[in-house]
């Protein structure tokens, strides 16, 4: 694999495009470019000549005729350099090194407690991302990008988190720039973690080709991430898609960001948990009180899916209810935005099938007949892989600057 030099990290729109019909088709012909992108045939044939001796693309096999010569097919050149995903959640983090054709070479997961002081905790992901590019007889400097998925509004331009609840000490520290100085050949992209989760379902997974979808994650805490007109939406200051915050009873319990009724502390996992718990303490539900006993004294919303599925009645309650208060929030979105799809991720989704169906009632429910016409409300296929997968798209889509 060679060196690559940061001179060679600049670009042409038109050389940008070229790339990204090719990282879209796999392989694909001179002509067929030149058909996608309504370039001239000289322009497609300078453009990609000069793409393969900067080892961007590579000559893969030849293709079939269209009645004249079999054309070449031109690929990525997956051996260009490196790419890095990370994923940090609220308790892991979770690391991929791809090369530049975006497959992923190997992954690594830890626990973190992401409450920790931010240099502690990124150094340890610095760290971590030598080691693993070592196992693989590679340079640090051979890694071209990093896509870092954090929990929280992150300012896309600066590369950092503003206001985050779950982790107050990270407020102006400048991710990207301590990646920076560890990665210096590196362009390092930061994002928060759901839009990030649905970048990796719009490029990799399930989302590819819908123009317009909401992905949720359901896990500590509830966010979205808004794919309008395929690209993510991320609002003036990075806080689009913050749907945990919005009030579903003015009467509710206090939400760990000041205001009542937050759907995030009444129907995210905590709240799931909690609910379990009372049905447990209080003989409604024998199966969580076996479990509760089990686990010494924690109960999480994952025991609650458990018990609904064995079909305890009051566990059941609890996920009716959680989803009626997701579903709820959701067709207002719905009303607003008329996605085409849903995709519910995050750890609470494990809960399963009657959760979905919940949220899918309250949704129907509550929605415009206009605007459920078409909508549909799945799991996301890609599940837990989507953070990291979306991590490592965002690197890649962030790794060249644009020159006119
Ligand atoms: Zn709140």
């Amino acid at each position: 694999m060679q060196a690559t030099l940061t001179t060679q990290r600049t670009i042409t729109l038109e050389e940008l495009d070229v790339l990204l019909a090719v990282r879209r088709a796999g392989e694909i012909s001179r002509a067929e470019l030149q058909a996608q992108l309504g370039l001239s045939r000289a322009t497609v044939a300078a453009i990609v000549s000069q793409l393969v001796v900067r080892g961007i693309l590579s000559e893969a096999g030849i293709g079939d005729s269209e009645g004249g010569r079999r054309p070449q097919l031109f690929a990525i050149n997956g051996g260009f350099g490196y790419i890095v995903g990370v994923d940090v959640g609220a308790t892991s983090i979770d690391i991929a090194l791809a090369d530049f054709n975006n497959q992923i070479l190997e992954r690594y997961a830890e626990a973190a407690d992401v409450r920790d002081e931010p240099e502690a905790l990124l150094g340890r992901i610095a760290t971590l991302i030598e080691q693993v590019v070592d196992r693989h007889f590679a340079h640090p400097e051979q890694i071209l990008a990093i896509g870092i998925g954090v929990p929280g509004p992150v300012n896309f331009e600066d590369g950092v988190l503003i206001a985050p609840p779950l982790m107050p000490q990270w407020e102006s520290f400048s991710i990207r720039d301590f990646m920076r100085r560890r990665f210096p050949s590196a362009s390092v992209t930061v994002d928060n973690d759901v839009n990030v989760m649905a970048i990796g379902e719009a490029t990799t997974g399930a989302g590819q080709g819908v123009e317009n979808f909401l992905y949720i994650k359901i896990g500590t805490g509830i966010g979205c991430g808004i794919i309008s007109h395929s690209e993510i939406y991320r609002g003036r200051d990075g806080a689009a898609g913050d749907v945990g915050h919005i009030c579903i009873d003015y009467n509710g319990p206090i939400c760990h960001c000041g205001n009542a009724g937050c759907l995030e502390i009444m129907a995210a996992g905590p709240a799931i948990a909690m609910r379990g718990r009372e049905v447990a303490e209080s003989g409604k539900s024998p199966f969580l009180a076996r479990r509760l006993a089990e686990n010494h004294g924690e109960l999480t919303a994952t025991d609650v899916g458990d018990a609904a599925k064995a079909g305890d009645r009051a566990a059941n309650e609890i996920v009716n209810l959680t989803g009626k208060m997701i579903g709820g929030m959701l067709a207002t979105l719905v009303n607003f935005f008329n996605p085409q799809v849903i995709y519910i991720g995050g750890g609470v989704s494990n809960i399963g099938n009657r959760l979905l169906s919940a949220i899918h009632q309250a949704v129907l429910r509550r929605s415009t007949s206009l605007a459920t016409r078409h909508l549909r409300i799945e799991f996301s296929p890609l599940g837990a892989d989507a953070g990291i997968t979306g991590a490592i798209s965002l690197a890649s889509e962030h790794l060249f600057e644009v020159v006119t």
